[in-house]
């Protein structure tokens, strides 16, 4: 019953996400919609940590290392499985999840280079879980930078390094894909924004979901 939705960049997931939702509801089921990083207060907090460096004009002093990132990043998601994700699925409810742990195979390992069994030993001792449905929207790379080019994500970058950290990202999260095709469905984000969200989820969803 826990459901995640991954994808790079302008990928569309947040339409996505609103039609999962609303595809589960219509089927009178319970719902948390939640997102990661984040998804409890202070795991929102963890967020923002994470992700200030990207605020044009608020950048932390320091550089941000991958390690830091990597234990962050699981310490929001420690705290987020533990506070939302398990007592909903215990009481029965669908959980539906912007991006998860195959995020941070993706972009912490295959993105930043951190090793995927260093990853894999977080996973088992402070996740325990993992996705019984994982939508992966599959979008080419520059593709995802047009969409967004209005957040600015990577300001001290030049686009062709940022275009090769995503290159490496959507090649990781299509490994994952390929290992575990039974819990993936790979979506080809390439339509218009608001087609993709209404065009996946009815087959994607009822398969595992139903
Ligand atoms: O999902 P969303 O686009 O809101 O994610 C916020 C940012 O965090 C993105 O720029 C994404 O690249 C980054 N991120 C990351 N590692 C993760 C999850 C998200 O670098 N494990």
């Amino acid at each position: 019953r826990l459901v995640s939705l991954e994808g790079g960049e302008g990928a569309g997931k947040s339409t996505a996400l609103a039609a999962v939702r609303d595809l589960l509801l219509s089927r009178g089921h319970e719902v948390v919609l939640t997102r990661e990083p984040g998804g409890t207060p202070l795991a929102e907090r963890i967020r923002e940590l994470l992700l200030a460096r990207s605020a044009p004009g608020q950048d932390v002093a320091e550089p941000l290392h991958p390690q830091t990132e990597l234990l962050l990043m699981f310490a929001a998601r420690a705290q987020h499985v533990a506070e939302v994700v398990r007592p909903a699925l215990e009481r029965g409810a669908f959980v539906v999840s912007d991006r998860f742990t195959d995020s941070s195979y993706a972009y912490q390992g295959a993105g930043r280079g951190l090793d995927p069994a260093w990853i894999g030993d977080l996973e088992r001792r402070t996740v325990g879980l993992r996705p019984g449905l994982t939508l992966l929207l599959d979008l080419d790379v520059r593709e995802g930078r047009a969409r967004t080019s209005g957040r600015d994500l990577w300001p001290d970058r030049i686009e062709s390094e940022q275009d090769e950290f995503f290159e490496r990202v959507r090649r990781g999260f299509r490994q994952r894909a390929g290992a575990e095709p039974e819990r993936f469905a790979l979506i080809d984000a390439a339509q218009p924004r608001q087609a993709a969200g209404g065009a996946l989820p009815p087959q994607a969803v009822g398969r595992d979901v139903a």
